[in-house]
């Protein structure tokens, strides 16, 4: 039995203190990477409340944590989505994981990105349980692990319902709408981009450089696959296919690296490709496209595999749930709007199940991954409103 509920600022500043940092890359040795220590704390949270909860491995280390709030087998089920894991606290210039509060804002690692939110949905879950609102849709409060670095936390969420075997025992069918938390500034997105990423390799023969004629240049082959994806770039720019609200997709070259030295013919050099999707684009179809834009040249050119694939989200099958949102927001915060914006989210993958997925939460994405990360106390009060009103009032849409 609950006597009195955390403030959503109380659970921020807890969350802050535990750190949950994605490795991206970095040695995992040390008390601040990966989930564990947050789906421990969250699984106690959730038991506290008397929901029902599960932990699902993901990686080692990293679990997703769902817990369930059933209002009636009848009645819709809303996901609310949130990730765990922050991004690393390098040339921080506040104490990373020592929350504090000053002049209406709480500052450290997550505080916007994405653990105020969470805090926010946290505050909510908690007051369907004290309230029991009678007319309320059901919940499931994902915590995802691994959104900022490759998002297997949310590819391994949406095959619980979309798999043959699913990890979960509880959610074995879809939602009827997900809401994923992301700083919007209490707006609704309803489309951004995608993005992939691949690398493109070109292989020759090593020879001296007095003798050329014995060698094949692996750098001159890759400028010709650059020039040749130049020109795709270039055509990207000045395409006529726009998404209202996403604009136009983009190709950039982000990276090259090739030769040993100045003396020796290269027989290796490698670039990175950087392509943003807009809603509409299948990632698959494009990354196809773009390696048979080298077929030509034969297997003297390799495209690896994409190491990130995140598709776009599209405004196609979630405008009656971003407008029956719209109105709790606008109840609760005043006058906020549907938008379009160019960073990615879960969204777009649990809305490629068929799920009619918006993304809505508290504070801006310009204070994510900021050296003084902070948020507005007064947006995580009114999020934290906006969330338990939509779901209490039944999650009604047109
Ligand atoms: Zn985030």
């Amino acid at each position: 039995m609950i006597t009195q509920l955390a403030s959503p600022a109380e659970l921020l500043c807890k969350l802050i203190s535990i750190p949950s940092v994605s490795p991206m890359g970095r040695d995992v040795d040390g008390e601040i990477y990966l989930e564990h220590r947050l789906s421990d704390w969250l699984e106690r949270y959730f038991s506290h409340l008397g929901a029902d909860c599960e932990r699902i491995s993901v990686m080692p280390g990293r679990d997703n944590v769902l817990a369930y709030f059933d209002a009636g087998i009848d009645r819709p089920t809303v996901l609310w989505d949130v990730h765990q894991d922050t991004v690393p606290v390098d040339g921080m210039t506040i104490p990373p994981f020592t929350p504090k509060e000053h002049q209406g804002r709480i500052y450290g690692r997550g505080a916007a990105d994405v653990k105020g939110s969470m805090a926010s949905m946290l505050h909510a879950f908690a007051r369907l349980f004290q309230e029991r609102p009678r007319n309320a849709a059901n919940v499931i409060l994902s915590c995802s692990c691994d959104e900022e670095a490759t998002a297997e936390g949310v590819r391994h969420l949406v095959a619980y319902w979309t798999g043959q075997r699913s990890a979960s025992q509880r959610l074995v069918t879809a939602p009827t709408f997900a809401i994923v938390a992301e700083p919007t500034n209490l707006d609704v997105v309803v489309a951004h981009r995608g993005v992939l990423r691949f690398r493109v390799i070109t292989n020759g023969h090593a020879c001296h450089s007095s003798q050329t004629e014995l060698g094949d240049n692996a750098i001159y082959t890759m400028a010709t696959v650059v020039q040749r994806l130049a020109k795709i770039a270039r055509e990207l720019e000045s395409s006529l296919t726009v998404h209202p609200r996403c604009g136009g997709a983009r190709l950039s070259v982000g990276r090259i690296a090739g030769g040993t030295a100045v003396n020796i013919v290269p027989d290796h050099c490698e670039i990175e490709i950087d392509r943003r999707l807009i809603p509409g684009e299948e990632p698959e179809e494009i990354y196809r496209s773009l390696c048979q834009a080298f077929h030509d040249l034969g297997p003297r050119v390799s495209c690896m595999p994409p190491w990130l694939v995140s598709p776009a989200l599209g405004d196609d099958h979630n405008a009656s749930l971003a407008s029956a949102l719209l109105r709790a927001i606008n109840e609760v915060a005043g006058k906020h709007e549907a938008i379009g914006v160019p960073f990615c989210t879960n969204a777009a993958m649990i809305s490629s199940t068929g799920v009619p997925t918006v993304v809505f939460g508290p504070g801006s994405i310009a204070q994510a991954h900021t050296v003084d990360e902070w948020i507005d106390v007064t947006q995580l009060n009114a999020a934290a409103e906006i969330y338990f009103r939509f779901v209490a009032e039944g999650a009604k849409t047109d």
